[in-house]
């Protein structure tokens, strides 16, 4: 617990569980007012929503939809107004995976896996970045993947979502660094959660294989980094994507 985020005020999609839900409550014990955003199970998100409040987040609130709708975009921006009265962070969290092989691969699911990881934190960010614009200050978070980084077998459409939050991320810090918004990207490895946990028993080996530091990294350690990048120390950190994966990328 410290102040590190005081008084900031957060969104992040995907929040009520997994590597989401370990930023929420990191960002909570910091002093931040929390908002999170998912599609699913709502009785889920109320639990996130009450541990939030438990750590001092006293207002906060789930909104439930879906990141690739336009609309629910626009509805999420409305809520941090008027509910926050603006929008300090916004962590692009939420996502998805429905790997195959490249060739059996059918385009709905490339498209799907796309419209979710990366049209999604486009028009997350598109919304809430008029807000921040307004305040002249803000940090955005994506979360891409060390797949996006160097491809994996299997993740045609992951990879490429991923990548393309890359080129995301670096397209919004260089359009609005001159009105103090900072975009940087997180690129986890292989990360302990039920997106991993859905893995067999030859394709876990296999990762953990790859990681010099020998184990999956934890939802806490990626949400160590959020909490830097969040944060006022970070405010002359833009456009960087930093890996955080135990040195698999190596
Ligand atoms: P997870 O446990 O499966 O959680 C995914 C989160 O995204 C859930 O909260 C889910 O909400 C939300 N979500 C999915 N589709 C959505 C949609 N259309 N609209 C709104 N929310 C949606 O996954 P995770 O492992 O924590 O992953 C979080 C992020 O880290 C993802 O972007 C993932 O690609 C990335 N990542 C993970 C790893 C890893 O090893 N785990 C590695 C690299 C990158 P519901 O519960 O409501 O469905």
């Amino acid at each position: 617990m410290g102040d590190l985020l005081k008084d900031k005020r957060a969104l992040i999609t995907g929040g009520s569980r997994g590597i989401g839900k370990s930023i929420a409550l990191a960002f909570a014990g910091e002093g931040a007012q929390v908002a999170i955003a998912d599609y699913g199970d709502e009785a889920v998100a109320a639990e996130t929503v009450e541990e939030l409040k438990a750590l001092g987040s006293y207002a906060a609130f789930a909104l439930k939809g879906d990141v690739s709708d336009p609309e629910f975009a626009k509805v999420a921006a409305i809520h941090m107004k008027d509910i926050f009265g603006r929008c300090d962070v916004l962590v692009n969290n939420a996502g998805i995976t429905d790997d195959g092989l490249l060739l059996r691969m059918t385009p709905e699911s490339f498209e799907r896996v796309l419209r979710i990881n990366l049209t999604g934190a486009f028009l997350m960010t598109k919304e809430i970045s008029a807000l921040m614009m307004k305040q002249k200050r803000g940090g955005i978070v994506n979360m891409s993947s060390v797949a996006g980084v160097k491809g994996n077998a299997g993740q045609a459409n992951y990879s490429s979502s991923k990548a393309g939050l890359i080129g995301l991320t670096l397209t919004t810090a260089k359009e609005l660094g001159s009105r103090g918004i900072t975009a940087n990207a997180i690129a986890p490895g292989f990360i302990d959660t039920a997106m991993t946990q859905a893995l067999n028993d030859r394709q876990r080996e296999a990762s953990i294989a790859a990681i010099p530091l020998g184990r999956p990294g934890t939802p806490e350690d990626i949400a160590n980094l959020a909490v830097f990048l969040a944060s006022d120390r970070a405010s002359y950190i833009t456009g960087q994507v930093i890996c955080v994966d135990g040195g698999m990328i190596i």
